[in-house]
């Protein structure tokens, strides 16, 4: 076992596939070193959920409120209005999920920018670090958060898998950056590997998205769940790309994401 400590910034422990087995889930991640997680919220109902789960741990879990963008035909300024009363609560650390995704739709174009757009604000208003989503909708989403960009709070861009043009915009604009299990894929996360060395050192942080985003090197099947306990895969092959020492790479990681939720 190692004495590494990790903080699993993205982790969907309210996802119906934890029910049954929540606590051994945690004890599992905690036994290798996932001493806090952050349990983020995707619509109202889970950011409640969220919210009420990490008050029941709350030396290792806090919790994110607000709408993904599947999720934001649900928007509304009532229903907003409760996402924000939970945002006031001594848990709850960031805003989000939120931001933009043109590659499903499930909410339409119109819908998801009428929903990031009042998470923007929120997140200047009440000066809560921003979490956010982003598939194919680059341009739109750089254009929503360029003009705020001295009044934005700590934002980082979650389970990163852009380009190095993408990745450079978003350290010109000071996010941090989320790298998740993608990276241990042979098959699509090679470019990942090549791409560690232009995060700051300051900005990179590291996530499992469990239960879905399974890291290959886990060898786990596709219907298997994965868990915060896979997070030391994910800071391994992290470790292994980058050209700082192990040490300081997996500090600099520990120590970014509590200050990224203000924990520090
Ligand atoms: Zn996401």
């Amino acid at each position: 076992m190692s004495k590494e400590q990790f903080f699993d910034i993205g982790v969907n422990l309210t996802h119906p596939s934890f029910v049954k087995d929540l606590d051994n889930v945690i004890e599992e991640a905690i036994d290798v070193g996932v001493t806090r997680m952050c349990v983020t919220g995707s619509d109202l109902e889970e950011s409640i959920s969220a919210y009420q789960l990490a008050l029941s741990l709350s030396d290792i879990l806090i919790s994110t409120a607000g709408i993904h963008p599947h999720q934001a035909k649900e928007f509304s300024s009532n229903y907003f209005s409760e996402i924000k009363d939970l945002l006031k609560k001594e848990n709850v650390k960031a805003i989000g999920e939120t931001g933009l995704d043109f590659y499903r739709n499930f909410s339409t174009e119109e819908e998801q920018k009428k929903s990031f757009e009042a998470h923007i604000e929120a997140s200047i208003e009440l000066q809560q670090p921003l979490f956010l989503h982003v598939r194919d909708a680059h341009k739109t989403f750089m254009e929503m958060l360029k003009p705020v960009k001295e009044k934005l709070p700590a934002t980082v861009v979650h389970c990163f898998t852009g380009t190095k043009e993408e990745l450079s915009e978003y350290i010109e604009m000071g996010f941090y950056i989320g790298i998740t299990g993608w990276i241990c894929d042979e098959r699509r996360g090679t470019h990942l590997k090549d791409l560690i060395n232009l995060i700051p050192l300051d900005k990179i942080m590291i996530e499992t998205d469990a239960p879905y985003l399974i890291p290959r090197v886990s060898k786990l099947k596709n219907s298997q769940r994965n868990e915060p306990k896979f997070l030391p895969l994910i800071a391994n092959e992290v470790v292994k790309s980058s050209k700082a020492g192990k040490k300081l790479i997996i500090s600099s990681i520990l120590l970014n994401s509590l200050r990224f939720f203000g924990l520090d």
